[in-house]
């Protein structure tokens, strides 16, 4: 069976910093698969005492952003976080100085 690997992951490292849109957590990759990271989710357990449990979860790359590179071109180079979204996504200085989206023609 031929596994095809997802275009998100191709900017995913080790240690990347993701955020998770279906569970609202920001965690540190600790394995990358083709379609999906393995993160650790830091958990409050109450069962007997307070307990912080470490969880492995695996979050498939349609539901997570990659924290650690610009969000627009992928560079890992001079990164900003950009502020205003409640998500510190991360932007290079070029895509920040010219948004893809947000490109005006000259005013003359
Ligand atoms: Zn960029």
């Amino acid at each position: 069976m031929k596994i095809e690997q997802h275009p998100r992951m191709r900017d995913i490292d080790v240690g990347d910093e993701v955020y998770s849109y279906q569970y609202n957590l920001f965690a540190r990759v600790e394995e990358v698969f083709p379609a999906a990271v393995c993160v650790k989710v830091g958990k409050l357990s109450l069962q007997r005492h307070l307990d912080l449990l470490i969880d492995p979860q695996l979050w498939r790359a349609d539901d997570i952003e990659n924290l650690s590179v610009c969000r627009y071109c992928g560079s890992r180079h001079e990164l900003h976080v950009e502020y205003g979204t409640g998500i510190p996504f991360r932007v290079c200085s070029q895509c920040l100085s010219t948004p893809p989206r947000r490109r005006m023609p000259p005013v003359s």
